[in-house]
C-alpha cells in the first residue's frame, strides 16, 4: 500500500484527477482525498481536476471551489484516481508534465500505472481504497470529520449500491458504519444522489424499457437510444445513469447493454451482468474496459449491428 504522508510531504503542487464524466465514486475519492490533503498541509497547493459534476452534486463539501480551472502548474505529484491517465481528459497534460504519478484504482481492467500505484480489483470503490490510505496515515482520525466522512461514503454507496452489489464485503460495510458516526445526513445523501431522478430521466427510462429488445435466449437484454430519442425526450448524456442496471433486473438475463448515442454520432455502451458473464471483457474487446459487472466501451456504426456485435462477444462469455 503507498503512504499518502511519504508521498505528499515534499511535493508543493498537488494534483488529483478522475475520469472524464466522473460518476459518484470518482468524486467522492477525488474530494475526499483533497479535503484530507488540504487539512493535513493547508498551505500546499492542492488541485482537483475534474469535469464539473452534474448539478445534484452541487451540496458537497468544496465542490464549487475546488475543480481546477486550467491555471499553469507544474505539479511535484498528481494522482489519478478511479481510471487510468488515458481518460482523465484536459488533466492529462499536467500529469504528463508532473514529476511523480501515483495512481489508485480499483477496476480489474488496470494494471496500474506511474511511479507508484495502489490498484484493488476487490475493493468497492475508489473511495474504499483512499479510505484505508486516509486510515493508514492518520489512525486516530484525528483529520476526519463529517464533511470528509461524507464524501467517502458518497463514493462508496455509488460504486456498491447502497452495500447491496457483490463488491460489498464486510469491510465495506464496517467503513460504512465508521462513517456515519459522524453524524451527517446518510438518508438523504442516499436518496439525492442514488435513488432521485428527474423527469426527463424517468421518461428516458420508461422509453428505454420499452424499446429494449432481447437475444440469446432472453439472456441478453439491451436497448438503443439514438440522438433523435433523446431530443425528443429532452435528455442529455447525463440522463442515463442508472437505466442499464434497470435493464439488468429481468428475469432470466445475464448481460445488459444501453447503447446510446453520443454527440459525435459514435455510441457509448453501458454492459452490466447478473455475474455469470464477465462483461469486462466484452468491454475490452472493443477497446473498452471495466469491471466483471459493470463495463463500458464506444462503438461507431449502425444501432442493431452493434447489438450484434456485442452478442456475438457476450455469447462467447456465456458458460
Ligand atoms: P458505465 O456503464 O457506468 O459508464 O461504466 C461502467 C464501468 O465501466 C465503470 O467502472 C467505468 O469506469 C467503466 N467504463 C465505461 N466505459 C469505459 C471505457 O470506454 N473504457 C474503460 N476503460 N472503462 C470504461
Ligand atoms: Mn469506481
Amino acid at each position: 500500500m503507498i503512504n499518502l504522508i511519504a508521498l505528499c510531504r515534499d511535493a508543493n503542487a498537488i494534483g488529483i484527477a478522475g475520469h472524464i464524466k466522473p460518476d459518484g465514486d470518482c468524486i467522492g475519492s477525488a474530494l475526499s482525498l483533497w479535503q484530507f490533503l488540504k487539512k493535513v498541509y493547508p498551505d500546499k497547493k492542492i488541485d482537483v481536476w475534474l469535469e464539473k459534476p452534474a448539478a445534484l452534486y452541487d451540496f458537497l463539501p468544496g465542490v464549487k471551489e475546488i475543480v481546477a480551472d486550467g491555471a499553469e502548474t507544474d505539479y511535484d505529484l498528481f494522482f489519478v484516481l478511479d481510471s487510468v491517465a488515458e481518460r482523465i481528459g484536459a488533466a492529462k497534460e499536467y500529469y504528463d508534465r508532473a514529476k511523480k504519478k501515483v495512481n489508485i484504482d480499483h477496476h480489474v481492467t488496470n494494471p496500474g500505472e506511474g511511479d507508484e500505484y495502489y490498484v484493488d480489483p476487490e475493493a468497492s470503490s475508489t473511495s474504499e481504497l483512499i479510505y484505508r490510505l486516509i486510515k493508514k496515515a492518520d489512525p486516530d482520525g484525528t483529520f476526519m470529520d463529517a464533511a470528509l466522512a461524507e464524501t467517502l461514503y458518497l463514493g462508496i454507496i455509488q460504486d456498491c449500491g447502497v452495500f447491496q452489489y457483490s463488491n460489498t464485503s464486510p469491510e465495506t460495510l464496517r467503513i460504512g458504519a465508521e462513517l456515519i458516526s459522524y453524524g451527517f445526513d446518510f438518508s438523504k445523501l442516499i436518496d439525492t444522489t442514488f435513488y432521485e431522478k428527474s423527469y426527463v430521466q424517468n421518461k428516458l427510462l420508461g422509453f428505454a424499457l420499452s424499446n429494449s429488445k432481447v437475444g440469446l435466449d432472453g439472456e441478453f437484454i439491451y436497448s438503443i437510444v439514438t440522438r433523435e430519442d433523446m431530443d425528443r425526450l429532452g435528455a442529455t448524456d447525463q440522463d442515463f445513469e442508472g437505466i442499464v442496471n434497470q435493464l439488468r433486473y429481468t428475469r432470466g438475463v445475464k448481460a445488459a447493454a444501453l447503447i446510446h448515442q453520443t454527440k459525435d454520432g459514435k455510441y457509448k455502451v453501458s454492459l452490466r451482468s447478473s455475474g455469470e458473464v464477465d462483461v469486462s471483457k466484452v468491454a475490452l474487446s472493443f477497446g473498452g474496459g471495466g469491471h466483471v459487472r459493470a463495463a463500458g466501451c464506444t462503438l461507431s456504426g449502425n444501432g442493431e449491428e452493434m447489438a450484434d456485435m456485442l452478442e456475438k462477444e457476450l455469447k462467447k462469455q456465456i458458460k
